[in-house]
């Protein structure tokens, strides 16, 4: 009875879990622990095969196929792959196929962390892409596909054909979508699996064309071609872009010797791979292997451990945000995961604690969320039972903590409270904001606890304590020199910069900018009706609310009355552009500049209708080098790209 329990218990909580991940894709757990639950179903019905329902997750390949999209029916099942935890399990595959046929050689292959594709070519022009979907039936995303730059539209030879593979997010975009969406106050992807299915499935594909996807391709379904190697080369030759990390392995221990050299590369490589693929390499094998109704019996995936670390809870601290919200911290015992120390990851919030039931003194697991934001994983052995109770006074200044109904957050009420004054500061001066170099967060904090900067208004009003700034240990004459020349330069900024350092609730910098567009300048913004901020695309009812109510209060009038007295720019400035060699081209800078911050010269190029891209392609127009340049300067070379020296950069900066 128990086991039935068990098993509806899985089945339930493996069916939620599957629909946030491919239909929301917003995953609600790890997928190390999905797997482990998804094995101990397998395991369940394995044993008592009568308990096997037809709506068991086991028997499912995955997504759901949205409303929205066009249904495509593909011409054979997109099937998933099972999956194999230790060289055991391996072991175990290699003997099944040996017992059929005994020399059988292997193809093992980087296991993309993207989501599957299947694209069909029409006399080599390619007529549509598709996702799996629920392996017999997908989604048109054609529109999309073609905003890849990787994926050719023509092929090289006028051939009627379909490849599949896996579209997938590079890591550094990955990071730099989530800066972004952090600065925008968007809900950030959980990584860049999601981040790549989350773009793919959009119905407007300038999204898509926005968030640099690429794609490699791992099957050719030709019925001629007789190795997994040699379609692999094949469609290498037709110019689609193979992973060339690929190995021939004669046998089940070379594949081992794969799969741990494989393990060491994995955090330097540009993508993020789960596993190894290891399929029969001679194709003409796999109908006699066989496959299950969920996947094929010739190819298995080896999945790597996740790379989680066990500490302990030492503490739960809590920060207090520029809003005032209250963000609990676990602070644990130092570990090294990834190559890094971490000692701390957010908690978010009393509801996070709560449901992952962590307390301090547990051993927890942590890890790097995307490889790059450390994170608590979840409770491995409960060492204090008492439950989590949140705070209800702020841990600065011990006023009585607030929480909204529609939230799960909750703020610190105090406008004088000195943490949440020094975050507003903070993120004033930061660089996506008003960006005052060299005021930097630590130099924020230290001003006001000395009482020289008390809200933004007053780090206009420095250079008035000009004598004693200079006698601050650290600082001294050439510093606060510069420091107020920055501060000064700072007032020409644009007025979007001005918007989003104020602080405004759900008013980012992507935000800022579509308001300024509208408004052009403070006054307007000042004056500007519910209706009219809800009409502009991209902003809506809920951010209008919170302008509305920012501008209503005195307080924040008397704020932009004062830094208008002070000189700062309240007009939007559209950006003229300026035509100069740069119009038009797009442009890599690699390197350090030296005469010039990479802000500013991207600045430059961008105001003269130039574009700075991160990555160098066959499309980039120009490669700025700086000194100790990177791996982008040998890649322009190959590519025969237009290399200019910074002396050549800097004179038509000068011009
Ligand atoms: P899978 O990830 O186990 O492997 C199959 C897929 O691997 C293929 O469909 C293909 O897209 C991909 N792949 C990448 N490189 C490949 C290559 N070289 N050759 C062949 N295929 C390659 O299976 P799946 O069905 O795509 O996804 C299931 C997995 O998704 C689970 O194991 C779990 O990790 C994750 N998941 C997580 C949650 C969650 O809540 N976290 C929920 C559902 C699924």
């Amino acid at each position: 009875m128990d086991t039935l329990k068990r098993l509806n218990e899985l089945k339930d909580i493996l069916n939620k879990a599957s629909e946030a991940y491919y239909v929301n894709d917003n995953p609600i757990m790890e997928d190390y622990e999905y797997d482990m639950l998804m094995n101990e179903l397998i395991k369940i019905e394995e044993e008592y095969p009568e308990l096997k329902t037809i709506d068991s997750p086991t028997n499912r390949i995955g997504g759901e196929v949205l409303k929205s999209f066009k249904k495509v029916k593909h011409n054979s099942k997109m099937a998933s792959l099972a999956d194999a935890f230790n060289f055991d399990e391996l072991i175990d595959f290699d003997n099944k196929i040996r017992a059929i046929t005994p020399d059988a050689t292997y193809i093992c292959e980087l296991k993309i962390d993207g989501l599957s594709v299947s694209l069909k070519y029409d006399n080599g022009i390619l007529i549509l892409g598709a996702t799996r979907g629920n392996g017999l039936v997908g989604e048109d995303i054609t529109h999309n596909v073609k905003t890849i730059k990787s994926i050719p539209l023509k092929l090289k030879e006028a051939l009627t054909l379909e490849v599949r593979g896996e579209i997938y997010m590079p890591k550094a975009s990955f990071h730099k979508l989530n800066l972004e969406r952090e600065e925008n106050e968007e809900e950030l992807f959980a990584n860049p699996r999601n981040a790549a299915a989350g773009s793919v499935r959009q119905l407007d594909s300038s999204i898509a064309a926005k968030r640099n996807l690429d794609a490699f391709l791992y099957y050719y379904m030709d019925d001629k071609i007789k190795y997994q190697e040699e379609a692999l080369i094949k469609m290498k030759d037709l110019g689609f872009k193979v992973n060339p990390l690929y190995r021939l392995c004669k046998n089940i221990n070379e594949v081992i010797d794969y799969i741990n050299e494989m393990g060491q590369k994995r955090p330097n490589l540009e993508y993020d791979i789960d596993g190894i693929v290891i399929k029969v390499n001679e194709i003409d094998k796999h109908s006699l292997i066989g496959e299950t109704a969920k996947y094929p019996k010739w190819a298995i995936a080896y999945k790597f451990p996740p790379e989680e670390v066990l500490t302990t809870l030492n503490e739960i601290t809590f920060q207090v945000g520029r809003s005032g919200v209250i963000t609990p911290v676990a602070n644990f015992k130092p570990v090294f995961v990834q190559g890094s120390l971490i000692q701390r990851a957010t908690l978010h919030n009393e509801d996070y604690i709560k449901q992952k039931n962590i307390s301090v003194g547990d051993i927890i697991v942590v890890h790097k969320a995307g490889d790059i934001i450390p994170e608590v994983v979840r409770v491995h052995d409960k060492i204090n039972n008492l439950p989590f109770e949140m705070i209800k006074n702020c841990p600065c200044c011990g006023s009585k903590l607030i929480k909204f109904e529609d939230s799960v957050d909750y703020y610190c009420s105090n406008i004088d409270c000195s943490e949440k004054k020094i975050n507003q500061i903070i993120h004033f001066a930061s660089k996506p904001a008003y960006n005052i170099d060299s005021l930097g967060d630590k130099l924020c904090e230290l001003l006001f606890n000395l009482g020289y900067i008390k809200n933004i208004v007053d780090i206009f009003r420095l250079k008035e304590h000009y004598d004693d700034l200079i006698k601050i240990d650290g600082l001294g004459e050439k510093s606060v020199n510069y420091l107020l020349d920055m501060i000064e330069k700072s007032k020409q900024n644009n007025l979007d910069q001005l918007l989003f350092g104020l602080g405004i609730k759900h008013i980012g910098a992507k935000v800022s900018k579509l308001i300024c567009q509208k408004y052009k300048n403070i006054d307007n913004i000042i004056n500007a009706k519910l209706e009219d901020i809800s009409n502009i695309p991209d902003v809506g009812e809920k951010i209008a609310f919170e302008l509305i109510n920012f501008m209503s209060k005195e307080e924040n009038i008397n704020l932009i009355n004062e830094l208008k007295l002070f000189g700062l720019n309240m007009e939007y400035n559209m950006g003229d552009i300026k035509e100069n060699f740069f119009t038009n081209k797009k442009c890599v800078i690699t390197g350090t500049l030296s005469f010039v911050t990479r802000n500013d010269a991207k600045k430059f190029i961008e105001s003269s209708g130039g574009k700075v891209i991160e990555s160098v392609s066959k499309n980039t127009d120009l490669l700025i080098l700086g000194e100790n340049p990177g791996s982008k300067y040998d890649k322009a070379k190959a590519l025969g790209i237009r290399i200019m020296e910074e002396a050549e950069f800097k004179e038509k900066f000068e011009e």
